[in-house]
This record gives C-alpha cells, structure tokens and sequence, in this order.
C-alpha cells in the first residue's frame, strides 16, 4: 500500500487525475449497472409472473365461453328435436358434430388448436377429439398419471357448482403418443342428455409463452445495457478527452510558470518574465499573482539600484518621498534621520503638512520617539494613545516604521492617516512600503556612514575644524560664490604667538589643549557662515564670506582680543596666549585665492616682525617677488 501510495504520488498531476476519474468510472459502471441489472431482474421476474396469471386467466375465460358456445349449440339440436323436427338421436349426432368442429387457438404463440369433448355425467365417453378410441368406453375410473379421477372431479365440480374448473392432464389433440399434458378445462353440463361438455388448455403452452416472453424482456434488458454502455462510453470518452485537454492546459501553465520561477532565481528580473494573462478563473488569478509578484519584485529592485547609484543620502531620501508619495499615494508622512552621536532627530522631509505632528521635545532627544526607543512599529491603529510624542491623537493616525540597521534604528518614516481612513486598505500598504523601507534601509546606512568617512577626511581630528584638504576641494565654490555673489571675502591667517614655548615647558598634550582653546576662541569670534581652516601646526586660514575690508580687520581683532583674553587653565597655573594676524581681501588683493592666502601669510609675518599679538592688513609693497 505504501509502495502504491509512493508510485502514485510520483506520477503527474495528468495521469493522476485522468487514472482517478478512469477508476471512478470503472468503479461507477460496476455498482451502477450492477444495480441496474439486479432491479431489472427483479422486476422482469415479476412481470413475467403477472404475465402468466393474465395468460392463465384470459385462458380461463376462453375456454369457459367456448365451453358456452358448445352448449349454445347443443341446445339448439335439442330444441329441434323437442319442436318435432328431427329424432333425438338426429339431434344428439348434429350436436356432437357440432362439438367436434369446434377448433380453436387463443393465444398465437400456442401452437396446438383446442377442442371440446363431451362425456356423461356418469363416466361414458361421448366425444374425446385427442382420443376418438375411448369414445363409448367408460372412463369412471380413469386416473392421470397423477392419480385424480379426473371425469369423477367434473362430475362432482358440476353436481356442487354447476360447472367450473379442473386441474388434471390430458393428451393433446394431433399426437398420437401416450403422453399426458396438464391442463386446465372448463366443464359446463347438459342437462337434458346428462352431457358434460368440457375444454381446457395445457400448461405447458402457458409455460412456453411465458418463457418466450421472459425471454424477449430479458433480450430488450440486454440490448439497453449494451447500448447504454457504449453511449456511457463514447460520453466517458469524449469527457475524458476534454478532461486532458484542460488538466493539460493547467498544467502546461503550471509548468511555465515553474519555468519563469526559475528563471527570476538564476536571471535578473525583468517585467518580460511575465505570463499572458488567461482569462478569469482560478488559473488567471495565479497567473495575475504571478504577474504581480514579478512586477513588484522588479519595482523593488529597480528602487534599489537606483537608491544605491544615488549620489548621497539627501538623494535617497528625495526617492523614498517620492515613492511614498507617487507609488503609494500617502498624502502625509515624515521621514526623521537620527542623529546618533548628537541622540537627535533630524526632520528630513515632511509631506503633505509643513507642521510637526510630534512633540518638538523629540528632535532634541530621540529616545522621545518611540519608533526609536522601542526600534519596533508603532501604529496607533493598533492602540490609540501608543505614542505620548504624538500630538493629533484622536484626529490622525500614525505608523511609525524605524528604519534598523544592524538592530540600531538610523532613520523614522512616520505615515500619518486620518482617523476615518479604512485600515485594510493602509494595512495592505504598510505591509508592501515596509518591504521597500527594508531595501532602503542599509542603502541609507551605507550612504551616511560613506559621507562621515568623507566628512572626518576633511575635519581635523584634534580640534574639529575643517583641514587643509578641504580647503582644497572647497576652494572651487569658495571662489565661484564670492565671484556669483559679486562680494568680497576677508582672508585670515593666524598663527599663535610662541607657541614652542608651551611644548617646551607644558609638554605637547598640554599644547594639544591651548590648541583647542585657541581655536575655540577664533571660532566663537566668527559666524557661522565663515569658514576656519587648520592650515598647518598652530596656524589658521579664516575665510569670511561677504565682507569688506573693514569689516574683515574688525572680525580680525575680535579674534585677536579674545585669543588674548581667553584664559587657560594649565596645572593650576592660568595661561594666555596671543595670535599675529595677517589679512588680505579676495579679490581685491589677488583675484587667485591661494596667492591671497599667501599674503595673508606675508601679513601675518609682518605682524610677527613688528612685535606679535597685532593684526596687520596685507599691502602690496609687501610683496616683491613675480610669482607666489
Ligand atoms: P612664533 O611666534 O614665531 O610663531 O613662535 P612659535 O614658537 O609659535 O614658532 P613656530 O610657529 O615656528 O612654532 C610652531 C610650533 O608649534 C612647532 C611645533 O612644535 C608646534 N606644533 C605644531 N603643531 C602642533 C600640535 O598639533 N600640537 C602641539 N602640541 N604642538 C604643535
Ligand atoms: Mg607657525
Ligand atoms: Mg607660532
């Protein structure tokens, strides 16, 4: 049974349906016409009984009118010969004549013609057509084979009823043999001559019709039964073919469809992998689900590419706005960045409302976020009040979805509904947008992680601010915006004032320190906007944006006086130092830039000549050679 179970399973999906409805046929046709036959049996048995008890009983009545009709006429004799006209023996002859002539065949399939005989009531043979020699001869005491006295029963049937039927067994008229036949006769009575005249029918002619009819019922039942097979057969047949002609259809499709499958394993995917739709049954759905399937596949791994090919984050994020948007048509979301060393939230894009559904508190400390917290969902389809950050409870809807990259959440998306919103229809969509913000997640991770690594090439480690490399790649803009802005820009070269001094006496991680307390000095007396650069050791490029001479000398003794005033705490002592200052203007001075560093420089060494801690502005007659 397993063995069978096992080869079963292992055959086709064809040849195990058409085998199951083969066998359900085989299986069918045996019970059904099992059945069939058995019924019609049954009820041909019963006809066949029937048609034998109405044989027997039209027998019955025929002879007993026969029986009539042989009376009728002997009466008749017997009234001539009471009118006078003829003799009684005349009329006893005429009458037996009469008898004798009757011949008779009611049923066509009997093929011996009945008779009438006559006898007396007391036993002689009158007239007895089958057997003319017992006419005359007593018969009182003759027995059939079966031992009844069959003329002492007529008589005694006539003596009690006047006449009626009796079963016993008789020659039949036309052989000559000995035998006997049962048979049953009518016998009526003559009373004037005493005569019982009797007919009677043989069973066995009974018998031959009922068999003959039996037979013709059984032969029909045969005839139908092969006729319905072969018509059961043909339908089977041609129901079987249509059958393979479908289960085929379905599995040819089944069979591409595992072909394209693996195809999207071993190709890259492409909407070309798609099947041609099929109408719309079971069959068109799969296929349509296929299609889908294979569409949102190669959606995701375009957004993928794309994001990853993107220049920088803000360009990931761009898509990703866009997606929400356009792709699923969210008509209000956030998408927060967080700010892992400064544990704050960044509000990178915002959609559909400029305000921030959130408590401002959470872009200052991120752990105020629950997305960010809890580095799970957080839906408030789920639970109402699930986000105390959140500001419209009870007017909008929120999903919050981190964005985790190696278990740390790096960015929030933030959907926010309104409250009527149907959730299945949101539900379905989160579900499809979280398998994207899955793909963009690590590619928004890689980018912020490529643009620290950027970021920390171009800073100075030690005291934060940019290096001389970036002045480098920064120069470019630098100077086309000085150029677009039609402005000027200040440039500053600062060097500390005996700087050797503090190694020498403090040690170099105490110079690291008045380093940093130098710098934070110069930065504090600059904005924003301006631009401070460690150019070497101890020595600074400042580039102020927008400014004029004046005000670039005046920016340049507030650094000045506030290096001079900043005080130092250096092993319990309080230590000051000083800076020298040259300034130049771009592009005033030079319109290169870097020549105008150079004589910030040249200026800031006049400063140093002429006796330190001063600001002194670059002139031309400071420089002397052709080139710098
Ligand atoms: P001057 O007033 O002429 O500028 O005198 P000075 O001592 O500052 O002379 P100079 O500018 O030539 O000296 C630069 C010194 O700064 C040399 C070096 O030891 C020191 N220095 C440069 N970079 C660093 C640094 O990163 N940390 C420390 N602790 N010292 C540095
Ligand atoms: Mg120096
Ligand atoms: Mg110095």
């Amino acid at each position: 049974m397993e063995e069978l179970k096992k080869w079963y399973l292992s055959k086709s999906i064809k040849f195990k349906i058409i085998s199951a409805y083969i066998f359900s046929l085989i299986i069918i046709g045996i019970v059904g016409y099992g059945y069939y036959i058995y019924m019609n049996v049954k009820s041909i048995n019963r006809e066949v009984e029937l048609y034998r008890q109405r044989l027997i009983d039209t027998q019955k009545s025929a002879v007993k009118s026969i029986v009539n009709v042989a009376l009728d006429g002997i009466e008749s004799y017997y009234d001539q010969y009471k009118n006078g006209e003829i003799t009684e023996g005349d009329a006893k002859i005429k009458a037996i004549k009469f008898v004798y002539s009757i011949r008779y065949n009611i049923a066509k399939n009997m093929n011996s013609y009945n008779y009438v005989w006559i006898n007396t009531i007391d036993g002689i043979m009158i007239l007895d057509p089958p057997k003319p020699l017992l006419n005359g001869k007593n018969v009182w005491d003759m027995k059939d084979k079966n031992g009844v006295y069959l003329f002492r029963e007529m008589a005694r049937v006539i003596k009690s009823e006047g006449g009626g039927f009796v079963h016993y067994c008789w020659a039949k008229l036309g052989e000559n043999n000995n035998k006997c036949y049962p048979k049953i006769s009518y016998v009526g009575y003559f009373y004037p001559w005493k005569w019982v005249v009797g007919s009677g029918f043989y069973l066995d002619e009974i018998d031959k019709a009922v068999t003959s009819y039996a037979e013709r019922k059984k032969h029909d039942m045969v005839i139908t039964i092969i006729y319905s097979v072969l018509i059961g057969g043909i339908i089977s047949f041609i129901a079987a073919l249509v059958f393979y002609y479908i289960i085929s259809y379905i599995t040819d499709y089944l069979k591409t469809i595992g072909e394209l499958s693996e195809k999207l394993v071993q190709e890259e995917i492409s909407p070309s992998l798609k099947l041609p739709y099929t109408g719309q049954d079971e069959l068109g759905s799969l296929v349509e689900h296929f299609n889908k399937f294979v569409d949102e596949s190669y959606k995701l791994v375009v957004f993928k590419k794309t994001i990853e090919e993107d220049l920088d984050v803000n360009a990931v994020y761009k898509r990703l706005f866009d997606l929400i948007r356009d792709e699923f048509k969210i008509k209000l979301f956030n998408v927060f960045e967080v700010d892992n060393s400064k544990h704050a939230l960044k509000h990178v894009t915002v959609y559909g409302n400029e305000k921030l559904m959130c408590k401002q508190e959470i872009l200052i400390n991120c752990m105020m976020c629950r997305a960010v917290r809890t580095a799970k969902d957080v839906d408030s389809f789920v639970e109402k009040e699930v986000c105390l950050s959140f500001n419209a409870v009870g007017v909008k809807n929120h999903v919050c979805i981190p964005l985790l990259v190696g278990g740390s959440v790096g960015a929030v998306v933030q959907l926010i509904f309104d409250e009527k919103e149907k959730t299945e229809e949101i539900e379905r969509k989160i579900k499809r947008l979280k398998v994207f913000l899955k793909e963009a997640a690590p590619v928004i991770e890689a980018k912020r992680l490529l643009a620290r690594l950027r970021e920390s090439t171009l800073r100075d480690p030690l005291t934060g601010i940019y290096n001389r490399r970036f002045l480098d790649e920064f120069s470019p803009t630098f100077i086309a915006t000085i150029k677009r802005r039609n402005t000027k820009a200040g440039i500053l070269m600062i060097d500390i004032d005996f700087f050797k001094q503090v190694n020498d006496v403090y040690g170099h991680n105490i110079g690291d320190e008045v380093l940093k307390a130098v710098v934070r000095a110069i930065t504090r007396s600059v904005r924003e906007s301006d631009i401070v650069v460690r150019f070497g050791g101890e020595e600074f490029v400042a580039l102020l944006q927008d400014v004029d001479e004046k005000t670039a000398m005046g920016i340049a003794e507030r650094i000045r006086s506030q290096v001079e005033k900043t005080e130092i705490n250096v092993q319990g002592n309080v230590l000051r130092k000083t800076v020298s200052i040259g300034v130049s203007i771009f592009p005033d001075d030079s319109k290169n830039l870097w020549q105008c560093i150079k004589f910030s420089d040249v200026a800031m060494y006049k400063a140093k000549e002429s006796g330190r801690n001063r600001v002194v502005r670059f002139e031309s007659s400071m420089w002397t050679e052709e080139n710098y």
